[in-house]
This record gives structure tokens, C-alpha cells and sequence, in this order.
């Protein structure tokens, strides 16, 4: 099951740190940023996924350094 949480309901500085945790496939670089961010929790893990701003592919990177609340 998936739940998606409200990007614009956390603080510039949460939402900077999962913008900023980002891997392209495509480019095989990390940190390259996206558009269209969507954050979701899926089988206990969170997500972070939107389109590369380089390539335009969808990348969905796994969060690893925050809690699940
Ligand atoms: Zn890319």
C-alpha cells in the first residue's frame, strides 16, 4: 500500500533534504534533482520519486536517513 505524503505540508528544510536525495538511472548520477516531486511510504519504506531535471526520466530514490513516522 502506498501513502503519500504532502510535500507542501513540511518545512523548506525537510523538503530540501528529500529533493536533494535523488539518484537518475538514466544519468547514473546522484543529486541531480527533480521536478515533480512525490513522497510516499511503500511496504515501510519512504520514497522520493519525480522526474530527472537533467533527462526528464522518473527516478525514484529510496530514503534511507529518516525516520518513518
Ligand atoms: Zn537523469
Amino acid at each position: 500500500m502506498k501513502k503519500i505524503i504532502d510535500l507542501s505540508s513540511l518545512d523548506e528544510i525537510e523538503r530540501s533534504i528529500y529533493l536533494d536525495e535523488t539518484w537518475c538511472d538514466k544519468c547514473s548520477e546522484a543529486d541531480l534533482g527533480i521536478d515533480k516531486p512525490e513522497l510516499y511510504i511503500e511496504n515501510n519504506c519512504k520514497f522520493i520519486s519525480g522526474s530527472c531535471t537533467v533527462c526528464g526520466e522518473l527516478c525514484i530514490s529510496e530514503i534511507f536517513t529518516q525516520e518513518i513516522s
